[in-house]
This record gives C-alpha cells, sequence and structure tokens, in this order.
C-alpha cells in the first residue's frame, strides 16, 4: 500500500454507461488498478464531468438513451479542445458494422461484453500509453519549433550585425584590416593571415579584396615600406602593447603618410590607418619656417655673420668647453678705423657696404671647426678661435687684417691708409678657475684700445698675465 501511495496518481477514465451494474464492475475493476474513475449514465452527464476537467481516457457504451455513444464520439472529436481524448467503445454488440462506425466516428479502440479483466486493461494502458507518446512527441515538437524560431531570431540578428559592420567598414575614411597570426611548429609567428579589410584598406594596399582575404601575404606587403615594421606587430601581438605609429609609403614618385594605431586582437591585432600626408607637409613647413625663425634670430641682419645674442651664448658654451678639454681660447675684437669719417664722407649706405664685406672677409679667414665671426656692435666684430694659442690667434689676426687692407676700399678721410683698416685686440686665455668671460672680454677690449692707440691698422694681444705679445716673439 505504500508503494503505492508514493506513485504519482494513475490515469483519470471517465466511464459512461447507461446501466448501472456496467458502471459499477468497470469502476470497481478500475479502482483496484489504481486508476482515477469517474461515472456517467448518458452523454450529458458524460460532458458535464469533461467540462469539469478533461479525462484521460474515456469508456464510452454505445447503445444509450437521447445520444448514444457514435454521436458522444463524433461531438468530442469535433471539438478542438477534447479531439485528443482517446475513446474505447464498449459493446455488447458483435456485428462488424459498429466496429466500423466506431474507427469511423474517431474510436480508438472497441471493447466487446462481456469484459475480460486483463483484456480491458491491456487496452487501456495500450491507449494511455500511445496518449502519452503522442503528449511528448507534440511536446518535442513544441520545443524543436521554438529553437527553430529562435535559431532563425539569433540568424537574422547575426546577418543585421553583419550587415551593418560591413557598411560601416565600407564607408569607414580609414583603412581597417583585422590580423591573424601564423605561427611556426615552435610557436613564433612567422607571418600573419589577412581575416578583414576595407575596401579604403584594399586601395592603399594596392590588391584586389581576394588577393588579401584569408591569404597569408603580411610580411611580403610591409617588405617594400619598412623591413623593421613586421617586428613591430609582432610584439605587439605578444605583449598585448597597443602600438601607434607613421610610416610612409613611395609610390610613383609621390610620397603618402599613413598613421596607423594597432591594437591586439585575439592571436593577432587590429589595424585601422589614415593619410597623414597633408598634415606631415603643413609640419614639415612649419618646422622649416621654424629652423629659418631660429636662424635669423641668431643672425645679424646687415652682415649675415652670427648676431651678438648668438655669440654671447657660444661665447660661454665654447669657453666651457675649452675648460674642460684643457684647451686655450683665443678672443680677438677687430673694430673699423676711423669708420665716422668713412659714413661722414661716403655716406652710411656705403658704410653698411663696407660693413658686409669686412664680415665676409673675415668669415672667410676661419676655417677651422668652432671657429666664429660675431657682429659685436656697430663696426665691431668678435671673432673666437676655440683650442688657439698666442701664436695661432695672432697670426689669424694679422691675416685678417691683411685681408681687409686688400680690400681697397677708399677711405680718403683716414688718417691711417687710403683704404680702409682694421684694429685687432687679441686675448689669449688658458682655462683655470679665476679666468670669466668678462676677464677675457676685458682683456681683449684693453688690447684692442692700445691697437688703436699706438696708430691703428694693427694687431695687439694680451696673454693671461696681460703680458704684451708680439708678432715678431
Ligand atoms: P675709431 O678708429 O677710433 O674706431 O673711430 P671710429 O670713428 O671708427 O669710432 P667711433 O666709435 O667714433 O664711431 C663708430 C661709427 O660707426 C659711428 C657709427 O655711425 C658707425 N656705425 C655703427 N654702426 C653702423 C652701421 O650699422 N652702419 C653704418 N653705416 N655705420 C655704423
Ligand atoms: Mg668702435
Ligand atoms: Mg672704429
Amino acid at each position: 500500500m505504500s508503494d503505492r501511495a508514493a506513485q504519482p496518481p494513475k490515469a483519470d477514465i471517465l466511464v459512461v454507461d447507461d446501466r448501472p451494474n456496467n458502471l459499477r464492475l468497470l469502476s470497481t475493476m478500475l479502482l483496484e488498478q489504481g486508476y482515477q474513475v469517474r461515472k456517467a449514465v448518458d452523454a450529458e452527464m458524460a460532458l458535464t464531468a469533461i467540462e469539469t476537467a478533461y479525462p484521460d481516457l474515456i469508456l464510452l457504451d454505445i447503445l444509450m438513451p437521447n445520444m448514444n455513444g457514435y454521436d458522444l464520439c463524433q461531438l468530442l472529436k469535433n471539438r478542438e479542445d477534447t479531439r485528443d481524448i482517446p475513446i474505447i467503445f464498449l459493446s455488447a454488440l458483435e456485428e462488424p458494422l459498429d466496429k466500423v462506425t466506431a474507427f469511423e466516428v474517431g474510436g480508438a479502440d472497441y471493447i466487446s461484453k462481456p469484459f475480460q479483466l486483463e483484456e480491458v486493461l491491456a487496452r487501456i494502458n495500450y491507449q494511455l500509453t500511445i496518449q502519452r507518446q503522442r503528449q511528448e512527441l507534440a511536446a518535442k515538437n513544441q520545443h524543436l519549433q521554438q529553437e527553430i524560431y529562435e535559431r532563425q531570431q539569433a540568424q537574422e540578428i547575426l546577418h543585421q550585425s553583419r550587415a551593418l559592420l560591413s557598411s560601416i567598414l565600407n564607408c569607414s575614411l580609414d583603412g581597417v584590416a583585422a590580423m591573424e597570426a601564423v605561427r611556426n611548429t615552435k610557436g613564433d609567428i612567422r607571418d600573419f593571415r589577412c581575416l578583414v579589410v576595407n575596401p579604403l584598406a584594399v586601395r592603399v594596399v594596392g590588391r584586389e579584396r581576394e588577393d588579401l582575404v584569408g591569404k597569408v601575404v603580411f610580411k611580403k606587403l610591409l617588405a617594400p615600406i619598412d623591413a623593421g615594421l613586421f617586428d613591430v606587430f609582432v610584439e605587439l601581438v605578444e605583449t598585448g602593447k597597443a602600438v601607434k605609429q607613421e610610416v610612409s609609403l613611395q609610390r610613383d614618385d609621390e610620397e603618402t603618410w599613413y598613421q596607423f594605431v594597432a591594437v591586439k586582437l585575439g592571436d593577432g591585432f587590429a589595424v585601422t590607418f589614415r593619410d597623414v600626408t597633408e598634415y606631415k607637409q603643413v609640419a614639415l613647413s612649419l618646422s622649416q619656417a621654424n629652423h629659418e625663425l631660429q636662424r635669423l634670430s641668431t643672425m645679424d641682419g646687415l652682415t649675415q655673420v652670427a648676431n651678438r645674442r648668438y655669440f654671447d651664448l657660444y661665447f660661454e658654451q665654447t669657453w666651457q668647453q675649452c675648460r674642460k678639454n684643457q684647451k686655450p681660447l683665443a678672443l680677438i675684437l677687430g673694430d673699423v678705423d676711423y669708420f665716422k669719417r668713412y659714413n661722414d664722407t661716403y655716406g652710411h649706405q656705403s658704410g653698411d657696404r663696407c660693413l658686409q664685406k669686412v664680415a665676409r672677409t673675415i668669415e672667410q679667414r676661419l676655417k677651422r671647426p668652432g671657429e666664429l665671426v660675431a657682429r659685436y656692435g656697430g663696426e665691431e666684430f668678435a671673432i673666437l678661435l676655440p683650442n688657439a694659442d698666442e701664436y695661432w690667434s695672432l697670426q689669424v689676426a694679422e691675416l685678417i687684417r691683411a685681408d681687409i687692407q686688400a680690400l681697397e676700399i677708399e677711405h680718403q678721410s683716414s688718417d691711417v691708409n687710403e683704404y680702409i683698416t682694421i684694429s685687432l685686440g687679441i686675448a689669449n686665455a688658458i682655462a683655470d678657475d679665476e679666468t670669466t668671460l668678462e676677464t677675457i672680454l676685458q682683456m681683449a677690449d684693453q688690447a684692442m684700445y692700445q691697437a688703436k692707440n699706438q696708430g691703428r691698422n694693427r694687431s695687439i694681444a694680451f696673454n693671461q698675465n696681460l703680458e704684451l705679445l708680439d708678432f715678431d716673439d
């Protein structure tokens, strides 16, 4: 008994028969087998019972008052909600015609009276089993239908998002591509396979789309651009660090610059790139303009040699260098003689031209690396000779003096010569802790003062100890 209680209730069976004896007999038998049983004595009562709850199976007598079993069966089979309830006819009649009618109106089976217990149970069980299987099949079918529907939905969404993605890629003003690493047996990346490429990227590469998608051609494509670029992408995939870089592409005498951004994507990368040639050209001309500006800011406008500002910087820098290397340094100050008178005699413009010639003449004398001439003031020039000893600096000064006189720029109001001349003061310094830029400048100034005093058109040199040096020494 306890076993049966634990099982789920067996099928609910409706027995319809106008003879109470039959009813009682059947229901007792079925109850004993553990079925739930409901009873009806005519069609009307049966319909009421069905309205209350659908039975799992109906045992239906054929001959009944008012509505017979065939008619009731037909009625139930015509109803959407009761169509699937299996109906087994019960009858004492043996005529084959009745069996045919029974099946025609939708009966599932037919049991003749008198009943044999085993037969009735077997037929009921059989019908219930078929019914259960049919229900399971229907449920499975519904599940399958749902799955098919969901799959179709998913496919539609996929299709839409693919279409969206490809229309974005197709109208993108940037080149877009996705690559997948192709590794050798050791696991090292030997190339990349192209997974995705948009039309702009195809155009930049100058190939057909079919030659790229699915092909292992990346290394070959990069080779003419920059052989080192392949390693950049390998490192990106191995480290996951994004790359932003500019590359130039030379084609048909035309250089195009591209800026690309690449990020790791699976065992590969996605790259976008855009033409930055115009921006590059602007940047280039800007830097050229900057250069020119820098040059102008360090140059004297009239004489085209370095200006005072640049000289000060360069003097400082050169002095530090000479100190570090324990090398001597010579500073020469040169001042055009009687230049005020020259202006007065020949006019300011002639004076300007004269200064330009003097500057160029000095410049042409300077041959060693690091030597510099600057316009120090009005008609005064400063000449720096790094690593120059006393003899060399005096020699340079004298050569300059001779060169300028040899220009033979007429100067009739000069007291010293018929041509333009220059007086030069030389300071020879050796790096020590006491010597400063000021002391060197003062030294050169004093030497020049002496050169003027001693009659102009000459070079006078001082060394560190303010000893007067003579060219004849
Ligand atoms: P000294 O022999 O003693 O050097 O006599 P100086 O006349 O050369 O010297 P001074 O310092 O009296 O006069 C320098 C002159 O240089 C005065 C100025 O008119 C002229 N000068 C300075 N800068 C320029 C310039 O850029 N162009 C021209 N044409 N003259 C200049
Ligand atoms: Mg002067
Ligand atoms: Mg002068």
